[in-house]
């Protein structure tokens, strides 16, 4: 059933919410941010710069921005065992969105994903969706005849998807043996939630067969929404998008990782969002009705072209 932008919005507002309150208990209540012992400080995630400016601070957590680099990202971060904690006391109602999410949006989103790395492997058997969830993603490709597998954490995900039919996992990425490798790897909207996303994109490639394309949809913070709503922006939650990657950052890392990147481009505009915003209202609740153009700035197309959409889908490969 297809819901409007509002109601979509609301709900993630409710989850928004949730998740603040989850963020409470580890927020000293005389900084504002985080505590300590839930915390590690770590170098830039891309150049392993110690150098960085303070850019905000949002719901506990502080981004800074990395002198050297330009990237964006989390620092302090939770240590390994608190974002285990977290996470599993967390993201309970997350299932039910995502389902509800398969109105026309996503599926045009995902088509687009799968279409672009088709092209780039066209003999592809089989694919891999890391963070799966409850396996809507996997289902369009099934429709394509590919062989499903997906990895999810979350239980109730992960029963949903298994369900279907798809070859699901609930462990983490590293701790499953895989009797095969895949043709595509895919990873929507998760690989901005990974600390070390160069140990994880090597991971990745090992896993890859010969002449396999990995899949990348991530928040941009290159894109103008970012820069305009800066801290008011939905992508900086303080906590669970550690690392925000842009145009530059994702490139340097890939090739850090000896991948090529085979496509890049941005979907989403999100100029209803920077209207509102622009007009004094809530962003995300507001009342603009115009999301083709943001006026006497930008229209969608060269938003697009110039790669200033809200999120990057990145196809990395080895050039043949
Ligand atoms: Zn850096």
């Amino acid at each position: 059933m297809a819901q409007t932008v509002k109601e979509l919005h609301e709900k993630r507002m409710k989850i928004w919410d949730e998740s603040m309150q989850n963020h409470e208990k580890y927020i000293d209540q005389n900084t504002g941010l985080f505590l300590d012992k839930y915390t590690k400080t770590r170098a830039c995630p891309v150049c392993s710069s110690m150098e960085y400016q303070k850019i905000f601070s949002k719901e506990g957590g502080t981004y800074v921005k990395c002198v050297k680099c330009t990237m964006i990202y989390l620092n302090p971060v939770f240590n390994d065992k608190a974002i285990v904690e977290y996470y599993e006391t967390n993201h309970t109602e997350q299932a039910q969105l995502v389902e509800s999410d398969t109105d026309s949006f996503y599926i045009n989103l995902y088509n687009g994903g799968l279409d672009r790395v088709q092209q780039e492997m066209k003999n592809a058997k089989n694919i891999l969706d890391i963070g799966c969830s409850s396996g809507t993603f996997l289902d369009l490709a099934k429709k394509r005849d590919l062989r499903t597998y997906g990895v999810e954490l979350n239980k109730l995900e992960y029963e949903f998807a298994k369900n279907k039919g798809h070859n699901v996992f609930n462990d983490l990425l590293e701790n499953i043996n895989f009797d095969n490798t895949f043709d595509i790897i895919t990873m929507w909207d998760v690989f901005e939630h990974i600390i070390d996303g160069e140990f994880y994109l090597k991971y990745m490639k090992k896993l890859l067969s010969k002449n396999g394309v990995i899949f990348l949809q991530i928040p941009s913070s290159d894109s103008l929404a970012a820069k305009i709503l800066q801290e008011h922006c939905n992508m900086f939650d303080g906590l669970e998008h550690v690392n925000l990657y842009g145009v530059e950052t994702i490139k340097m890392l890939a090739k850090k990782c000896s991948l090529d990147v085979l496509n890049i481009k941005t979907v989403i505009s999100e100029i209803g969002v920077i209207n509102n915003y622009l007009a004094y209202e809530n962003p995300y609740l507001g009342s603009a009705t115009n999301k083709e153009n943001i006026p006497n700035i930008i229209d969608e197309t060269t938003l697009h072209q110039t790669l200033q959409g809200y999120k990057l889908q990145v196809v990395l490969g080895v050039k043949r």
